[in-house]
């Protein structure tokens, strides 16, 4: 194994954490074989604490190691397809797209090619282990199933222009959480990857490749500025960068995917379906692990794709076998439904995997959706994110209803709580607006239960998410809304400065 030479956990570095070492596996596209999920569920038991968490870039992430996982393992899992096979590129971030390519009815294309390109010239290029850890990228295919909306380095999303398919180049630069910026820069598909691998090369033109604290792809970006950046870009380059500027208004599609992909759903191929399934917290017991593999060896295509929104979809399901892949997927304690109200749960590590957490986030959040359960019945996901501070490893969009931990003394007592935000902010406001100051996680439960049925009554309609539906109100008209049930419910007496 590899240490100490990336701060990035990857499968060739191991990383310390309170509960044990962290490995993380990338998935490139976050799709998997059965035999692929069979090997790390067997990792996950032997050397770790019994499972796997989905992370939110579709990698596979093993907790709890206690022993080192040996050479030959990781020759297995190398040989079966997993982790880089070139180990100094192991802790780039995984690639990301939307884990509906191929399959997805509304797409303009697939971008699974792409995924593949990139990685092999990522595994071929070991001088791009001079990138730094963060370097991101992201190919979204224009379905329903966006991804356009998570924060990547680099995003290429494809539109649709006089019946042909260009991708569109956006970049992350300005200020941190900002989302990346329209380049303007239409490329036809074959570009895509020389202007990528041309953008990765002029970052490692101007970084110390032995420095620790490797600049981020938006600071450089930033400090070059962006024309000066692409303009440098374009001298190694045999085409035309700007050639199709003339349509600046036919961006990639805006969309959010609220989850969207969670349930049963028809793929663009005839008779074929997918099933997204909910994973509390992203987390996966290896027992799961390996009846999932059997389910998409038996009634799919042998494919598992993992999803940035931390759950998972078993695809290319033949109709007549959907209802018998729900039922085996009741009998792992899984569940499709997108009125779980775990299905857009998002938690970090928490204190327990993690230094600089103030409150036991998983645990918190797993408490909250077992009151829930029983009490909201909902009908469409809301994406409740709860982060132990405000790096915000977990979930970098926006919310519904985010909780950011923070920990007070009161009578002798530490006593771990949450601000609350709802919605949309500005983009100083990473978590959306703030409207609760210092939750205990007692007061917790009684007061997430209101604020879901008073949105339940008050939206527009059924469609209507709850981050629309506060955006709405103003949050003094908000609180308004919540304390009049809240309080009639019998809570409402505690908290701070709320
Ligand atoms: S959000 Fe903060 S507390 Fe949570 S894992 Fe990241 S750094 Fe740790």
């Amino acid at each position: 194994m590899l240490s100490g030479f990336s701060a990035c956990p990857g499968l060739f570095y191991p990383t310390p954490a309170q509960d044990g070492t962290l490995s993380r596996i990338r998935i490139p596209g976050g799709s998997l074989n059965s035999r692929q999920l069979c090997a790390i569920a067997q990792i996950a038991h032997q050397c770790g604490g019994g499972y796997a968490d989905v992370t939110n870039r579709a990698n596979l992430q093993i907790r709890e190691i206690h022993q080192d996982i040996d050479a030959g393992v990781m020759k297995r899992l190398q040989d079966l397809g997993l982790g880089s096979s070139n180990p100094a590129v192991d802790h780039i971030r995984n690639i990301m797209t939307s884990p509906t390519a191929g399959i997805d009815s509304q797409e303009l294309i697939d971008t699974h090619p792409f995924v593949q390109g990139w990685e092999n010239y990522i595994a071929t290029h070991p001088e791009l282990s001079g990138l730094s850890a963060k370097f991101s990228v992201c190919f979204d295919g224009g379905g329903i199933v966006s991804v356009c909306d998570r924060l990547n380095d680099i995003t290429f999303a494809a539109v649709l222009i006089a019946g042909k398919v260009y991708f569109r180049l956006y970049l992350s630069v300005g200020a941190k959480g900002e989302p990346p910026s329209d380049t303007g820069i239409l490329l036809l598909p074959k570009q895509c990857l020389p202007v990528l691998a041309t953008l990765a090369n002029v970052y490692l033109e101007h970084t110390d490749i032995t420095s620790r604290r490797k600049l981020r792809f938006r600071e450089l970006l930033n400090a070059l500025g962006c024309d000066n950046y692409l303009q440098q870009v374009q001298q190694h380059l045999p085409f035309s960068l700007f050639v199709n500027q003339q349509y600046p208004n036919i961006t990639s599609k805006v969309s959010t995917n609220n989850y969207r992909h969670i349930g049963i759903h028809p793929q663009r191929q005839p008779s074929l379906y997918y099933i997204g399934v909910v994973l509390p917290l992203g987390r996966l017991e290896t027992r799961q692990m390996k009846g999932l593999a059997d389910l998409a060896k038996k009634y799919g295509s042998d494919t598992i794709r993992l999803t940035p929104w931390q759950n998972l979809l078993i695809t290319d399901i033949p109709q007549q076998w959907v209802a018998d892949v729900v039922s085996e997927l009741a009998d792992l304690g899984l569940d499709s439904s997108p009125k779980n109200i775990n299905s857009a749960l998002v938690a970090c590590s928490g204190k327990k995997g993690c230094a600089a957490s103030a409150t036991d986030t998983k645990s918190h959040a797993l408490g909250l959706t077992e009151y829930l359960k029983t009490r909201v019945a909902l009908d469409r996901p809301v994406n409740i994110h709860v982060s132990g501070c405000a790096k915000s490893c977990a979930q970098h969009s926006k919310s519904d209803i985010a909780l950011l931990g923070i920990s007070w003394e009161e009578n002798n007592r530490t006593t771990e709580g949450y601000h609350i935000y709802v919605g949309n902010g500005d983009c100083n406001q990473k978590f959306g607006r703030e409207i609760y100051q210092s939750v205990a996680v007692a007061e917790l439960p009684t007061l997430l239960e209101q604020m879901l049925k008073v949105y339940k009554i008050q939206r527009i309609n059924s469609s209507e998410s709850f981050g629309e539906f506060a955006n709405r109100y103003a949050i003094a008209q908000l609180k308004h809304l919540f304390a009049s049930s809240w309080q009639r419910s019998g809570s409402g007496a505690g908290g701070r400065g709320r």
